[in-house]
């Protein structure tokens, strides 16, 4: 089969589209070894052997790091609360309006001030006494920013990590 597309050291590319793009691919220096054997190579391990390991990792997704990863997980953290952020950063905190969202017909208001609806927004930074907390917080911590909604809080938090 390789031997088809083999003339000495010189590669013998069948006239078609897919062969022309292999031929667009191959590098210049890659040139046929014609007094070697032919072998097959697995490409997803490093050694060229299969294993399941490699087959493995071969097919699961490649898991993406989101850039507030640092920011809610760490040894450091303590984990109740990167949960709780985890899951609103997911837009899956069950506060009233995801309740209401998914078909319960409960009261919307906000359980600590009655007055605003009870989403994420508006329970960590538009409600008074989050807002309270916020202004406490950033004036300890020395910095002067106003902090409004969570995407304003993760890109912040994401450059100074
Ligand atoms: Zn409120």
């Amino acid at each position: 089969m390789v031997q088809e597309i083999v003339s000495g050291t010189a590669w013998r590319w069948p006239d078609s589209a897919f062969w022309r793009d292999i031929e667009l691919q191959t590098p210049p220096c890659f040139h046929p070894w014609p007094n070697r054997a032919d072998s097959l190579l697995w490409l997803s391990s490093l050694n060229g052997e299969f294993s399941v390991a490699s087959a493995y990792s071969s097919l699961k997704p490649s898991r993406r790091k989101v850039p507030w990863s640092d920011i809610i997980w760490g040894p450091s953290h303590i984990p109740r609360f990167s949960f709780i952020v985890w899951l609103t950063l997911k837009e899956r905190l069950t506060t009233k309006m995801y309740l209401r969202s998914r078909g319960l017909g409960i009261d919307n208001r906000c359980v600590l001030c009655s007055d605003g609806e009870e989403d994420d927004e508006h329970l960590f930074f538009k409600c008074p006494f989050s807002q309270r907390i916020w202004i406490i917080l950033l004036d300890r911590c020395g910095v002067a920013r106003n902090l409004v909604v969570w995407k304003d809080v993760v890109g912040w938090m994401s450059r100074r990590v």
